[in-house]
């Protein structure tokens, strides 16, 4: 045989289902949207410490940049020797200098100054690890040295007292563009005087120029991971809190179903107590009424019970109260409501009973009492049960009026001599 398995995500068992699930996706959601907050801002605090690492990175060159570039400055300049390749400062020949010295045994040294020597660098630099750094003026000796749009924008913030530019670049080779500026001291104007500078002037700014694909991929990692991490937290919390959330809703279910029944059954025989079936004889009595069907209600009373429990005990008494209520219970069908309304008076609501099916219900009820004693194996009674029975009527103004009649109806039987049956 073929087996189907269904999985239902929202099992629908109990009254308070809707309530429940607009609760359960209440709270996931808010879960989901506290824990995608979370990762929102490690995510962008991903970008800003890479931003920040780059920027430090960018500051260290331009300090070292600095240093070597005093270095140099120190000295007036460095002599290098002049071999294949290596060209004499075309500047300093145009503002009257001679770069070159020969010396004993006839090389050639020439002048090295601190803005070739950079430029030089650099070059290396750029070979080597993509990090362009040279120095941009905007009144330049060397026109290799005048700024482009974005060097022209940071010197022009560095004339209004910023200390430091950078930005990043977009593209599919993005750069990190930084520049820290350069100040006009006193012997700066042995070569730049002509230019009309001042000390304390911006002359130019040390620019900067690193590629960022290698941070890229590095924090494209990151984030991957984070949003990845991000997913699968909210689907485990998400799963957790539906699963136990249900667990806990279907329990609670259970338990209000199970107080529920507590709260209509009695205690001791098990039927319905007086107030559920006080509360269900006006049901069936509205319902009958509306359907204008028969309703029979038998009232029954145990046939001198006092006696039992004087002679057998109050214990033996209850045992008594709850074989009659079971034999009472077996003897019903399933939709007539049996209950105990009292110390031994019972009462059975028989909803489309007939008069002529009432008084043999009512008559199987008393029978299955009395037919065989009833006890514990020592000590053994034969009970035996008086019965009143009325059925609905149009003149009934209200089920209590009904209750009446089967009251009185078991009061004849009473006076007649108990162990009776009597219509009223
Ligand atoms: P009658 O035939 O006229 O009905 O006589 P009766 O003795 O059955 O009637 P009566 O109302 O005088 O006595 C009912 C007795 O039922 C009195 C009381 O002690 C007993 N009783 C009431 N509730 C309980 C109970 O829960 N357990 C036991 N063991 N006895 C109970
Ligand atoms: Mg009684
Ligand atoms: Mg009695």
């Amino acid at each position: 045989m073929q087996k189907t398995f269904n999985f239902h995500l929202w099992p629908k068992p109990f009254k308070y289902f809707e309530y429940a699930k607009l609760f359960v996706i209440t709270l996931c959601a808010i879960v989901a949207f506290i824990v995608a907050g979370i990762f929102a801002v490690l995510y962008t605090r991903t970008s800003n410490l890479m931003y920040e690492r780059v920027r430090e990175q960018a500051a260290t060159y331009a300090d070292l940049i600095m240093h070597t570039k005093m270095w140099n400055y120190d000295y007036g300049g460095v002599y290098v020797e002049k071999r294949r390749g290596v060209a004499s400062n075309a500047y300093l020949r145009q503002l009257g200098v001679n770069p070159d010295v020969k010396v004993e045994g006839g090389r050639t040294f020439t002048i090295r100054n601190h803005a070739i020597m950079i430029e030089e660098i650099s070059q290396r630099s750029v070979e080597k690890d993509g990090v362009r750094f040279h120095i941009v003026s905007l009144k330049p000796i060397d026109p290799g040295n005048a700024p482009d749009q974005l060097e022209r924008t940071a010197l022009s913030q560095f004339a209004q007292g910023e200390s430091e530019w950078h930005s990043l670049g977009k593209g599919d080779n993005p750069v990190f563009r930084y520049l820290k500026p350069l100040f006009v001291e006193p012997s700066c104007l042995e070569c730049h005087a002509t230019k009309g500078y001042k000390v304390g002037d911006v002359i130019g700014a040390i620019s900067i120029t690193l590629p960022l694909s290698t941070y890229i991929r590095e924090t494209r990692t990151n984030k991957i991971l984070i949003i990845a991490a991000a997913a699968l937290t909210i689907c485990l919390l998400v799963t957790l809190i539906y699963v136990l959330t249900w667990r806990l809703v279907i329990k609670l279910d259970e338990v209000q179903k199970r107080l529920k029944k507590l709260a209509s059954t009695d205690e001791l025989t098990g039927l319905r107590n007086r107030r559920h079936i006080m509360k269900r004889l006006e049901e069936e009595f509205e319902r009958a009424g509306r359907l204008n069907e028969p309703l029979c209600l038998i009232m029954l009373d145990i046939d001198h019970f006092k006696r039992i429990n004087d002679t057998y005990g109050h214990p033996f008494g209850d045992l008594v109260l709850k074989r009659v209520a079971r034999r009472l219970q077996e003897a019903t069908r399933s939709y007539d409501i049996t209950g105990r309304i009292g110390g031994e008076e019972f009462l059975v609501i028989s909803p489309g009973t007939t008069a002529e099916e009432a008084l043999h219900l009512a008559e199987r009820l008393r029978t299955v009492v009395s037919q065989e004693p009833m006890g514990d194996g020592g000590k053994e009674v034969t009970i035996t049960i008086s019965a009143g029975f009325a059925l609905s009527s149009p003149a009934d103004s209200g089920s209590e009026t009904l209750l009446k009649r089967a009251d009185v109806a078991l009061y004849r039987a009473k006076q007649g001599g108990r162990n009776r049956v009597e219509a009223g």
